[in-house]
């Protein structure tokens, strides 16, 4: 039977089999870049740090830093972004980004917490960015969002691409706003070649733009790593393949 401070403390629970969960994430990494062809080490792991705590985001980073793995945080909860202060994580150096859907009410949180954007799926989302970007005197790095899926749930662009190059046009013009590449939530099943689908069109949609500054290719959550990776992903955004389940609250 479990010591009883396993219940006393979530944290405990989580941490424990951390390096189990870490090894085994940094193993698919390393396996899909091999049959894939690519160096492992181009790859980005975001740690999607929504719902955990301090204590837990930053016994990952430790271990992935041991095993040299390149890494962000990424939250999508603006009012999650204070947890980004403990002093546990706050001055551990790892670049910080938005990952999730922006109110522009938050964009002045948004703009001081994060080093790179991901969800810049609309265009009063966009201005508010920018408006707080040059408040603040400093350019901000963004990702365009494409919904690659149509699922109507999800947030950002369509993915066409005339209405890409147009939103990269006038992103490029804004002085405030740096597009460095775009952004995608895969399909939503567990068809293998629809979730394909989606995140091919991302890497398209990139190539029929042919902008040396839209580079990145932020797409791949736990379950679609591999192909996320095998079709081009720059940046893996990774919650419960480190993390374990989310807590449903
Ligand atoms: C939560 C989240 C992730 C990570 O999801 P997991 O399935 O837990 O890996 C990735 N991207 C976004 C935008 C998220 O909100």
């Amino acid at each position: 039977m479990a010591p009883a401070t396993d219940h006393a403390d979530p944290d405990r629970n989580t941490t424990a089999v951390l390096p189990e969960r870490v090894d085994a994430v940094l193993d698919r990494i390393a396996t899909a870049s091999n049959r894939a062809g690519r160096d492992s080490a181009e790859i980005l792991l975001l740690l999607a740090t929504k719902t955990r705590t301090p204590q837990q985001i930053a016994a990952a980073v430790e271990l992935l830093g041991e095993r040299g793995q390149r890494i962000a945080v990424g939250e999508n909860r603006a009012q999650e972004i204070a947890k980004h202060n403990d002093p546990l994580v706050r001055d551990n150096g790892v670049p910080r980004h938005f990952i999730g859907r922006l109110q522009t009410n938050k964009a002045r949180d948004v703009v001081a917490f994060a080093d790179l954007i991901h969800s810049v799926d609309r265009d009063d989302i966009a201005a508010a960015l920018s408006r707080r970007a040059g408040l603040a005197g400093t350019p901000k790095d963004v990702l365009i969002q494409v919904n690659t899926s149509g699922e109507e749930s999800k947030g950002g662009y369509a993915p066409r691409p005339e209405v890409i190059a147009d939103v990269a046009a006038r992103l490029h013009e804004d002085p405030w706003l740096r597009p460095v590449g775009l952004m995608t939530i895969g399909a939503n099943t567990t068809d293998e070649q629809a979730v394909r689908a989606s995140l091919r069109l991302l890497r398209s949609l990139r190539e029929d733009l042919a902008d040396p500054a839209i580079a990145e290719l932020s797409m791949g959550m736990s379950a679609d790593l591999e192909i996320a990776i095998e079709e081009g992903a720059t940046i893996v955004r990774l919650g419960s393949a480190v993390f374990g389940a989310r807590p449903s609250a």
